[in-house]
């Protein structure tokens, strides 16, 4: 009896010590300002699953995108919104905690595809809300910046967007930027380098999105389709889900 009360305590003190550890692995994650370069170390103390979460978006988040990329005419409730903060590989090799704002039709999609690509080691800049730069499309694709929600018009036209339901995302902008193959307008205007010779080098950090690349091969998976496989605009940096 003593024996069996022994291993009864012993297993209630280890149930209550792994509660207090997944409670703090969650809650230093969480502590991680998206932007923030986190060290190997830090790394090394939480579950990787609490980096890479989808959640509803809360009033806070709420106050950072309204009037920037939530405009008042917007069409989309919050409802169908995700808040998703995701870890990913900077230009210099470090980890980086990234946020985007998508539709809750794609977020497990891009839980899955991001995790992968950390896992991989493929390199993304920066993922920060657009409304960072305000919701001017340009300046975040300027600044090579990965992101999704922005209720907007396709540049040049009256059609919304898939971007505005939060169902299209842009990576890695200003080295795969969106080219006009009729007039040769190139957006991000700081990307117009890369959008006519896209031959990948061995020890570029980061990769022009092709055919080859991992990032496209995610994408396709899940039944996204590629913009730059398209005549016009060759857009290599979308990708979009038409039916999810
Ligand atoms: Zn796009």
């Amino acid at each position: 009896m003593k024996t069996l009360f022994f291993a009864f305590r012993c297993s209630f003190v280890a149930l209550i010590f792994s509660l207090f550890t997944i409670t703090g692995q969650a809650q230093s994650a969480q502590q991680w300002q998206a932007g923030q370069v986190l060290s190997t170390t830090a790394l090394g103390k939480i579950n990787i699953d609490s980096c890479f979460t989808a959640s509803p978006i809360t009033d806070q988040i709420f106050k950072r995108i309204w009037l920037k990329s939530f405009k008042r005419d917007c069409t989309v409730p919050t409802d169908d919104l995700r808040y998703l903060r995701v870890l990913h590989i900077n230009k210099d090799g470090h980890t980086q905690m990234g946020e985007l704002i998508c539709n809750k039709a794609i977020a497990q999609d891009l839980l899955d595809i991001f995790r992968k690509l950390y896992q991989a080691g493929y390199r993304i800049e920066k993922m920060r809300l657009v409304d960072e730069y305000d919701a001017d499309d340009e300046r975040s694709m300027a600044d090579n910046n990965t992101s999704c929600f922005n209720f907007r018009k396709i540049a040049g036209s009256q059609k919304l967007s898939y971007h505005s339901q939060g169902l299209a995302i842009d990576i890695n902008t200003r080295y795969n930027p969106c080219l006009n193959t009729r007039t040769g307008l190139v957006q991000p205007a700081n990307g117009k380098r890369y959008a006519h010779h896209r031959i990948n080098k061995k020890n570029q950090p980061i990769r022009f999105i092709d055919k080859n690349d991992l990032c496209y091969k995610l994408f396709i998976e899940r039944g996204f389709t590629w913009g730059g496989s398209w005549n016009n605009p060759k857009d290599y940096q979308h990708f979009e889900k038409r039916n999810p």
